[in-house]
């Protein structure tokens, strides 16, 4: 069955075809480090996760790169205002250097690879930091200096968007606009208004460079980290669509420039995840949630992944608690349909070809979704073969059902101490933590460890 994707730079539903038979390349924009990751960046690597998983359903081999960026991010798309590291080292109260800085950056970047895996978004196997290619950087704007796209202003160096007559061409973008100022803080000293920062230069932070201390800027780190991790032009480059207008057109507009080739085929884009009809960003404090926030009210990882499973990557989503809530719901009743002893079982061919060509429709989650229900409720199928197939198609949906459900058979709780964990609850209730400490010892003597969970407590029996 063909893999049908939408690429944005044509603007149209395409067959996939890789460069190399039987693999796929692709360079996933990833996280700027300066704070935690909100749901709304969550929901573009959960994009990423089943856009990995469907090409590996049709057996492609995939290597995949994101990059993360502990550098170089200036505060507005159109390149001015501070460096977001540095904005961030202001709001931690800690000094202006570059040990400073890795620090932060480590941090976040250990919160954001804990808050994927929660989520069960498997782990890029190339995560590249643009602190360790500023060589690369350099490399790559010397290229363009040498082929005549850059000049020289006072804050540093800027590419020449008028020596790139296809600029803008990714999700056609009106330059005319841009011309009339839609781009605000306009730097006088720049050709056009659609030029951006190459090198940006700092007196008191960065690295050695030809044209003086300082940073990379954010699109350069893409292009050159993509290129030398995956090589150029690769197959497929994703992001979220506040991408496309600036990010993805300067990237395009450098490595064509650069090497006369594409940078990447197909060009993928997750539409946004808005609170109160607004994008959910880093930068607005009131309209931000960490998966933490998800968690402490209850929900468990897996519940936010069904929700985000069950919109279509490209319609945006208007986030609510009463609907993660029914996600939750959902998702528990599912583990319920599917519990008890596993035998081994069937796949159901029909149910799998349906499956296939849901994901295959430029990954269709929600439909795939409505195809596993219609297996569960189809009385025409034995239990086991409803299993296998349903684990089956978890291979993509990633919600762990055969973990979950062994996970539940775990949590009954025999007879002989049900009493002790109703006690050892009431203590809780109480706040009579000795009393509490004593009963979990004394369940544990019975053989059993008591964990207690947002959802009770859960028994488990000591191996
Ligand atoms: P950042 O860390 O801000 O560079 O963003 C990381 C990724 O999250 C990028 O691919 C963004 O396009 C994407 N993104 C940012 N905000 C949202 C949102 N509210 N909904 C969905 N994706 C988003
Ligand atoms: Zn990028």
């Amino acid at each position: 069955m063909k893999l049908i994707l939408r690429n944005t730079l044509s603007g149209r539903k395409e067959e996939f075809k890789p460069i190399t038979a039987g693999k796929a390349t692709m360079y996933n924009c990833g996280p700027t480090v300066y704070f935690y990751a909100h749901i709304g960046n969550l929901r573009a690597y959960l994009f990423v996760d089943i856009l990995k998983k469907v090409l590996q359903w049709n057996r492609y081999e995939v290597k995949q790169g994101m990059n993360i960026t502990d550098v170089g991010h200036l505060s507005s798309d159109s390149d001015e205002g501070e460096d977001k590291m540095t904005k961030a080292l202001k709001r931690e109260g800690k000094p202006l250097t570059m040990e400073a800085m890795k620090e932060v950056a480590t941090f976040y970047e250990k919160a954001f690879i804990a808050d994927i895996q929660a989520m069960n978004i498997e782990k890029p196997e190339l995560l590249p930091r643009a602190s360790d290619n500023i060589a690369a950087d350099i490399a790559l704007i010397k290229k363009l200096e040498e082929n005549g796209y850059t000049y020289i202003i006072s804050s540093g160096v800027y590419f020449d968007t008028s020596k790139f007559p296809e600029y803008g061409k990714l999700g056609g973008i009106n330059l005319e606009g841009l011309k009339e100022g839609a781009r605000v803080n306009i730097n006088p000293e720049k050709k056009n208004p659609a030029d951006f920062n190459l090198w940006k230069l700092d007196d008191k932070l960065g690295w050695e460079s030809p044209w003086g201390k300082g940073f990379p800027g954010w699109h350069i780190e893409c292009s050159a980290m993509s290129a030398k991790y995956l090589g150029q032009p690769f197959d497929i480059h994703t992001g979220g669509v506040d991408h496309i207008g600036t990010h993805h057109n300067n990237e395009i507009a450098q490595s064509e420039s650069a090497f006369g080739m594409p940078l990447a085929h197909y060009w993928l884009h997750n539409e946004h995840l808005n609170l109160s009809g607004v994008k959910m960003a880093k930068s607005d404090k009131d309209n931000f949630i960490t998966l933490h926030t998800v968690v402490d009210k209850g929900f468990s990882p897996l519940d936010y992944r069904y929700y985000l499973l069950g919109a279509h990557y490209r319609s945006p989503m208007t986030f609510s608690w009463e609907a993660l809530e029914s996600a939750r719901n959902a998702r528990r009743r599912l583990l319920d349909l599917l519990s008890g002893k596993n035998d081994a079982g069937k796949i159901n061919a029909d149910y799998l070809e349906h499956f296939t060509s849901a994901v295959n429709d430029d990954l269709n989650t929600p439909e795939a979704l409505a195809v596993l229900w219609n297996l569960l409720r189809d009385e025409r199928i034995e239990i086991d073969d409803k299993k296998t197939t349903a684990f089956e198609f978890d291979k993509i949906l990633g919600l762990k059902l055969e973990e979950s459900i062994r996970a539940i058979s775990e949590e009954v709780m025999p007879a002989s101490i049900t009493g002790l964990v109703i006690k050892r609850e009431e203590a809780r209730e109480q706040n009579n933590w000795i009393e509490s400490d004593r009963l979990r010892d004394e369940i544990n003597k019975l053989g059993y460890e008591i964990k207690d969970t947002n959802s009770g407590p859960k028994l488990k029996k000591i191996m």
